[in-house]
């Protein structure tokens, strides 16, 4: 298969592995569980060492099944370079931990990852200021935005009240800014929306959800898209610089970050995320077909208080989504009305689990108020939108009518 010729995205996924030689012509990029690599001259050791030549040295920074995924992503997401980590969050706080110091400020989306809210907050404690503005709009961005600010974060359709960030405008503010604009993209997956198309310099996948798309391995990454202009971020050390300024930003996060923190994702994760991989796109039809089926049924029940899923003409985002993203993804969220328990809902529900963790295969349901949003508490709640009685709803790949049925029973 030619690299220069452009393939489908599936077609491209399948096929990535073979773009370097892979060991006995092996289909699958083998799974390398050795920590060390040997070299048969020491000059050549101390060369990779160095940085003047491509090798391995020792797995946490580097291994070649995870490098094979970083490949893949990286073609995913048409970026130049992928670093791959242990979760979403290692992903996400490598972005803290290689590229803000203490006086620098962030803007954040306030609809956001549960967990990565939280992280926001550890960092604010540390010496970094970050401002939380409703990134449905442009205007609340800048507003905030200080001469400190390094970066702007937010995510693509924000997990689980489906708000849609202005993400091409808040792109732009950026690139008029020289910020650096980084984008959440597990909601949508590079099979859904490429956030490089927005102006985002860095995209974070959490390959745990919809990428590897099993439930069987944690995963996390951040692209490099090639948009962001490197020279102007302040702070690169001079090591560093020494790389073309393409690469400035992806060298500092591998030793700063996954180097010196070692949240180091493993050969083994790596493989069930590559092979699981293949399928984003089939899965993502499916899973965002059977989601605006079963948003449209609840919508119409009396019972149901309210839907928010994108796919929905009554979504505050509709038409913004139907611009920027092929279809409205796997996941949606309801309230039922007063009269009908949460709780017992959800018990009634025999195809749909109650779990935590989305973009699985299987679907998922989860009381939000009272699980992953419950440690921030009612106020925080109610500033992101989340109702006491909100259930998140990931979309598996089950039969379109029997998740129908189930969710129509259980009311
Ligand atoms: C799950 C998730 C993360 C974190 O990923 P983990 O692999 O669980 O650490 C980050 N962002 C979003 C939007 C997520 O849904």
């Amino acid at each position: 298969m030619s690299e220069k010729k452009s393939y489908g995205f599936t077609t491209t996924i399948l096929h990535s592995d073979r773009q370097k030689p892979i060991e006995h012509g092996s289909l699958h990029k083998p799974v390398h569980t050795s920590v060390a690599f040997g070299y048969t001259d020491a000059r050549q050791l101390a060369s990779v060492f160095q940085g003047k030549e491509p090798g391995f040295r020792y797995g946490r920074q580097g291994n070649p099944t995870v490098s094979a995924l970083e490949d893949k992503i990286t073609r995913m997401e048409d970026g130049v370079a992928t670093l791959c980590f242990a979760t979403g969050m290692g992903a996400i706080g490598a972005v803290f931990q290689a590229l803000l110091k203490a006086g620098d400020h962030v803007v954040s989306s306030s609809f956001l990852f549960g967990n990565t809210n939280s992280l926001w907050q550890t960092v604010a404690g540390q010496g970094v200021g970050v401002a939380f503005v409703d990134a449905t709009d442009v205007a609340n961005v800048e507003a905030a935005l200080t001469p400190a600010t390094r970066i702007v974060f937010v995510e693509t359709i924000a997990n689980p009240r489906t708000q849609v960030a202005d993400l091409a405008r808040i792109g732009q503010l950026c690139k008029e800014r020289g910020i650096l604009y980084v984008v959440d993209n597990t909601m949508t997956t590079p099979f859904l929306f490429r956030p490089k198309a927005v102006g985002a310099g860095l995209v974070v996948n959490a390959l745990t959800k919809s990428i590897g798309g099993h439930g069987i391995a944690l995963g996390g990454s951040l692209t490099d898209t090639g948009v962001y202009d490197w020279s102007v971020y302040p702070h690169i050390a001079p090591n560093y610089k020494k790389n073309p300024p393409a690469m400035w930003g992806i060298v500092q996060l591998r030793a700063k970050a996954l180097r010196d923190f070692g949240a180091s994702l493993g050969p083994e994760a790596a493989h069930h995320i590559a092979v699981g991989a293949e399928t984003l796109a089939l899965r993502m039809e499916r899973a965002s077909s059977s989601a605006l089926a079963l948003a449209a049924m609840l919508e119409a029940d009396q019972r149901v208080a309210a839907v928010h899923y994108p796919g929905l003409p009554s979504h505050p985002q509709h038409a913004l989504a139907g611009d920027l993203f092929r279809a409205y993804g796997a996941l949606f969220s309801f309230e039922l009305k007063d009269g009908i328990d949460c709780f017992d809902y959800l018990n009634r529900l025999t195809i749909a689990i109650s779990a935590s963790n989305l973009g699985d295969t299987r679907t998922l349901v989860i009381p939000v108020a009272h699980t992953i949003f419950f440690e921030m508490g009612a106020e925080r709640r109610a500033s992101m939108g989340i109702a006491e009685s909100l259930i998140r709803v990931s979309v598996g790949i089950e039969d379109t009518a029997d998740l129908l049925a189930d969710f129509q029973a259980a009311l």
